[in-house]
């Protein structure tokens, strides 16, 4: 997949998972097509739902966890905070691939590896986006 190695144009390295190179470059040593950060382990989607500090965002993972006792299935989250490098110019709302990586700081230990476009809104909870309102009128019925 990788041609040859020029040097003087710098090609995103190929970080030995299928995901699709960022088209922009950038210099942080800590992206893992640019610079020299090596990813492995676990490789995670989610959210972001924040993009406030500066080359780390928050990625929002739902799951669906089984109840044995009640037979249905309980949403549980977890947040992430993944690095982000800037090459990959990746907006909140948007749904990412994040990979571990080693420890970056005290809580960063993923990194962004692909922008897979923007998340249905219905992912985050965000119910209010949604179109489809089956009973807007009140039940008169009830109070009877
Ligand atoms: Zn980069």
């Amino acid at each position: 997949m990788t041609p040859a190695r020029t040097p003087a144009a710098r090609r995103a390295r190929d970080i030995g998972l299928d995901v699709r190179a960022p088209k922009a470059k950038c210099d942080d040593r800590h992206c893992p097509f640019h610079g020299r950060l090596p990813v492995r382990g676990q490789v995670i989607e989610g959210t972001v739902v924040s993009t406030s500090m500066q080359r780390t965002a928050v990625v929002e993972r739902t799951l669906l966890h089984f109840v044995p006792k009640y037979e249905r299935y309980e949403k549980r989250r977890r947040r992430y905070l993944a690095h982000a490098p800037p090459c990959l110019h990746v907006p909140v709302g948007h749904r990412v691939r994040i990979a571990e990586t080693r420890p970056l700081s005290k809580l960063v230990a993923f990194c962004i590896v692909e922008d897979l476009g923007e998340a249905a809104r219905r992912v985050a909870g965000e119910e209010a986006a949604g179109p489809a309102a089956p009973s807007p009128t009140p039940e008169t019925e009830a109070k009877a």
